[in-house]
């Protein structure tokens, strides 16, 4: 490494263990050494100390013990949890590292002194967000992160940029400023639209912010990768080798930056950036080049890919607007409206089902009535029905509704475009600025078409599609679809584990949690709630060597908790050996281990002799005394914690829902949020088991958020769990 990056990185962890020290030592006589400290919602504490240190940061003392770890660890001394890169460049990057937990110190004094998060800026990255895109990352639908700090060299460069990113299915964390202008303040006037649904995450407008990549980042191995604070070696080669992050620096460097960019280093991070500085090929921790300067604009972002060694998956579809997975969120607004279809504006549906050989002429997209461009005076609105026909010599009945369903994510994929709902119940709306740009109804066929080659191209041989906009054909087609629609809800809703003699497993997380297997059965779709047993099955015909494999379930073991011979040998096998046995239907025997991107918890409250559950989107308390994401601390990294489990929302509705340990009875406790999610189908189930009031007998928030208001309550409405046989 060359001198002069040695030499500022020095200078810069100097700076900032100093600023970290004065900043403790103004602020403990202040407020004594006992005031707490925290970043909202996370059961990780400060999570790159906790990682690294192995220590629980909650008051201003806690901050002192870890500054003085971390300055033993810029001089390359020994640590108490025995953190050490080793000599020569080691020294440099132990330095890095301390730089690094100097800043995760001075950013939750920040969050304290009100000073984060900025208005504007999400700041500190809360768990629920990492667990929620967990599944898009191991899908490919976010192929990478670009951590990027400053400005670009101007606005239309940041929006190019930006841009480049989201197609290629890379999500921007941005952090820092030049003299007040920001890449988030050239996207801003722009007008393109920031936040997660868009990819483009503004953490904080000071450099510091850079820390919530970095603390983010670290979270990944202690939540899906089963590994333990202290573990750092761990911890610093998961990131490496599977959190597909890099750093941008843009227009401006010094000393800190510097010594902070060596920290991203360490665990493996490269750094792109189109300022002149020493370049630095491949070291120990990066998997390439360690530090690479490009200064023209339009090749930066093959620059990152390469660097990182970023797997892009680009999708090639002729429509002449931007078409990637990051514009599946973005919303098109009123103001921004040109045509919309559905919902309250319109009669609109969509329909795919599968065709004769000879009925599917491939490729072929036709227009039945006016187009976008021929709207009536005055209208925003048109009817439309969207009819799908394939053919696949392994085409199946089952697959329709699968691949049916893939027209929202398809459609949503491009800019400008917004589709929501399904079926005849689907909402589509078209910006002007994409109507400007070209775009016509004709290019929903072509985005289609493309599309389910280009991921279905195992089981879809050809595809056309048919658009009709005239009032009578939409009310013709919708009246003869919909019936189909209804079979198709009776075939899936009579599926039981009995009536097959395979499940399916589904691996697709092991890339984050190794040692993790679903284990996918009619009567339980993966705890993600994103793969039934349907789509499981489907997606083996379509990738036979994928991450859903055939489990035939072998000799039956226990009818009861659901354990079947092959079932625990492929377990085995595929968990590495760490998950003997599982039981399908039990929560408090051999249950399934969890990932991480779980729906919802269940959990056993042992007063209550029963078990509550909570979905990921309720913040609040729960009566076991732990919010979600405390919760989901304990549950996770593809170990089994019997009396937890992690479960997809739909599993609850299920007969088999914990059927080993009483089932749907059993059931306590759930946010209210939720009650209204699960909604006529929950009560459907409740007068299944015979008690058509079972629902106003599960607690909720507004009634008990300690187990004691629970009790009161259970014996008030004379819950059964209270009457069933023990749980433990
Ligand atoms: Fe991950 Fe299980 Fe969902 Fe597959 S089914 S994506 S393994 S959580
Ligand atoms: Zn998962």
């Amino acid at each position: 490494m060359s001198d002069l990056l040695v030499e500022l990185g020095t200078k810069g962890s100097e700076v900032i263990l100093n600023l970290t020290n004065s900043s403790l030592e103004k602020l403990i006589p202040l407020k004594g050494k006992n005031q707490k400290v925290e970043f909202p919602e996370t059961n990780y504490y400060l999570p790159l100390i906790n990682g690294l240190l192995n220590l629980v940061v909650k008051t201003l003392e806690d901050c002192q013990v870890a500054l003085k770890q971390a300055t033993a660890l810029s001089k390359s001394m020994p640590v108490a949890s025995g953190i050490n890169m080793g000599a020569g460049l080691g020294s440099v990057l132990n330095r890095g590292l301390a730089t690094l937990i100097c800043e995760e110190i001075l950013a939750t004094l920040a969050v304290f002194n009100k000073e984060h998060p900025q208005e504007g800026f999400l700041g500190f990255i809360p768990d629920k967000i990492l667990r929620s895109l967990g599944l898009q990352l191991v899908d490919g639908r976010i192929a990478g992160i670009a951590v990027i700090l400053g400005a670009a060299k101007d606005d239309d460069a940041a929006v190019d940029l930006i841009r480049n990113f989201q197609s290629k299915s890379i999500v921007s964390l941005l952090a820092g400023n030049i003299k007040g202008n920001s890449v988030k303040a050239q996207l801003e006037r722009k007008g393109v639209e920031l936040g997660l649904e868009n990819y483009i995450v503004p953490l904080g407008a000071d450099y510091l912010s850079v820390i919530y990549a970095v603390n983010f980042a670290v979270r990944a191995p202690l939540i899906y990768g089963g590994l333990k604070p202290g573990q750092w070696q761990g911890i610093a080669e998961y990131v490496r080798n599977r959190v597909p992050a890099f750093v941008l620096l843009l227009g401006h460097v010094d000393e800190v930056i510097v010594a902070t960019g060596l920290g991203a280093l360490a665990f493996g991070l490269p750094i792109i950036t189109d300022l002149d500085v020493p370049q630095l090929g491949k070291i120990d921790t990066t998997l390439y080049e360690a530090l690479v300067t490009e200064k023209d604009y339009k090749k930066i972002p093959s620059k990152c890919i390469l660097a990182r060694g970023i797997k892009v998956r680009l999708a090639e579809v002729a429509v002449p607007v931007p078409y990637a997975a990051a514009f599946e969120g973005e919303r098109v607004r009123r103001e921004q409206l040109h045509v919309e279809f559905g919902a309250k504006a319109s009669l609109a549906l969509e329909y795919l089902s599968s065709k004769g050989v000879d009925e599917v002429d491939d490729g072929s997209v036709e227009l039945t009535g006016p187009d976008i461009d021929q709207l009536e005076k005055g209208s925003k609105s048109m009817p439309l029905a969207i009819v799908v026909d394939v053919y696949g010599r392994k085409m199946q009945k089952d697959f329709e509704p699968i691949l049916e369903r893939q027209i929202h994510r398809f459609v949503n994929y491009a800019m400008g475009i917004m589709h929501i709902g399904q079926r005849d119940m689907n909402w589509i709306r078209i910006s002007k600025d994409a109507f400007s740009k070209g775009f016509r109804l004709k290019h929903l066929g072509v985005i289609l078409h493309a599309m389910l080659h280009q991921e279905y191209n195992a089981i879809v041989d050809k595809v056309q599609v048919k658009l009709y906009t005239k009032k009578e054909d939409v009310v013709r087609i919708s009246a003869s679809v919909k019936e189909v629609f209804d079979q198709r809800d009776e075939r899936i809703s009579g599926m039981t584990d009995e009536s097959v003699d395979t499940y399916y497993s589904c691996l697709l997380c092991q890339s984050f949690a190794p040692n993790h297997v679903c284990v996918v059965t009619p009567e339980r779709l993966g705890l993600c709630g994103a793969y039934s047993w349907l789509d499981a099955r489907a997606s083996f015909e379509i990738t036979p060597t994928g991450p859903n494999q055939p489990i035939k379930k072998g000799a039956l073991i226990d009818e009861r908790f659901g354990q079947w011979e092959n079932v625990n040998e492929f377990v085995k096998q595929k968990s590495n050996k760490t998950i003997d046995k599982v039981s399908m239907y039990s929560l408090m025997d051999s249950p399934q281990s969890s990932c991480g991107c779980f729906e919802c918890i269940v959990a056993i409250i042992p007063e209550a002799n029963g078990v509550m559950i909570v979905h990921r989107d309720h913040s609040g308390m729960t009566p076991c005394g732990m919010t979600f994401t405390t919760l989901a601390g304990s549950v996770g990294g593809g170990v089994q914690t019997p009396g937890f489990l992690g479960v997809g929302k739909l599993y609850i509705l299920s007969k088999k829902f914990i059927s080993a340990d009483g089932g749907l009875e059993r059931v306590v406790w759930m946010p209210k949020e939720l009650k209204e999610m699960l909604g006529d189908k929950l009560k459907n189930r409740a007068q299944e088991i015979g008690d058509a009031s079972f629902v106003d007998k599960i607690a909720d928030e507004t009634i008990a958020t300690t187990s004691e208001d629970l009790l009161i309550f259970l014996e008030k409405v004379k819950h059964p769990a209270l009457t069933m046989p023990p749980m433990i």
